[in-house]
């Protein structure tokens, strides 16, 4: 049996283009799933969209609009892709309904942090001295995230103390309803998001495991886990 997981796309509206970095693909085939790019579309599609998915993930890419959790922009904050906002916030209200396993990164996890009522930090440089936003290869992990030991995602893991690359300048503040806390970076940053109610498989991670998931079993694991959820629920 096959199983088709949806990864959306950056939207560069400037370019008038589309585009994902082939990791995700990679790490999705490599998970034995199949891998359907999402690009930026009319959120009352999301539903079609979700319902053609077994499972999905909501990838990296611009800053989220703070005006999604009633702010005003400070200095700090990148460029917003509204357009985009709009799908993966209705992308995240069917998967937080529904149960088909998604798994959200980086930019992901904010989106889904928000689409659950929760908040973002515009630019956490202003929270915490440690650079998060570090130049290096995307296959070198640069920080520690400790993982809550009762949690589904140390159970992923099989681990609760692991090394994770970092490309981000936001980070999640306050923590939506039904998702709870469960990676922390060593300054307090939460890496990791999960859901609270057992029946459902939502994850939102704050590095990118995708970069590190041909080299990372704790990377790899997060993608294995995710095609087997979604074929779990489909057959
Ligand atoms: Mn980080």
């Amino acid at each position: 049996m096959s199983c088709i997981i949806g990864i959306t796309c950056t939207w560069k509206e400037a370019e008038n283009r589309n585009y994902l970095s082939h990791d995700y693909v990679r790490s999705i085939q490599d998970a034995g799933g199949v891998p359907l790019l999402i690009p930026v579309l009319d959120p009352r599609q999301a539903a079609a969209v979700y319902e053609a998915c077994d499972g999905l993930v909501l990838s990296g890419g611009h800053d989220v609009d703070p005006i999604l959790f009633g702010e005003e922009p400070l200095r700090g904050l990148g460029e917003v892709t509204p357009a985009r906002d709009n799908l993966e916030i209705a992308l995240s209200h069917l998967a937080l309904k529904g149960t088909k396993p998604l798994l959200a990164i980086c930019r992901g996890i904010q989106v889904l942090n928000i689409a659950a009522g929760g908040s973002v930090y515009q630019d956490i440089k202003g929270v915490s001295d440690q650079l998060h936003d570090v130049s290096a290869p995307r296959w070198y992990p640069v920080h520690q995230v400790e993982i809550e030991q009762n949690s589904k995602l140390a159970r992923i893991l099989q681990n609760t103390s692991i090394r994770v690359n970092s490309y981000h300048h936001q980070s999640v503040k306050n923590v939506g309803e039904g998702l709870v806390a469960v990676g922390w970076s060593k300054d307090g940053m939460i890496e990791a998001l999960e859901n609270i109610d057992g029946e459902r498989a939502i994850l939102g991670v704050q590095w990118h495991p995708e970069g590190l998931s041909d080299r990372d079993d704790n990377s790899s694991r997060l993608f294995k886990n995710l095609v087997e959820e979604a074929l779990r629920r489909k057959g």
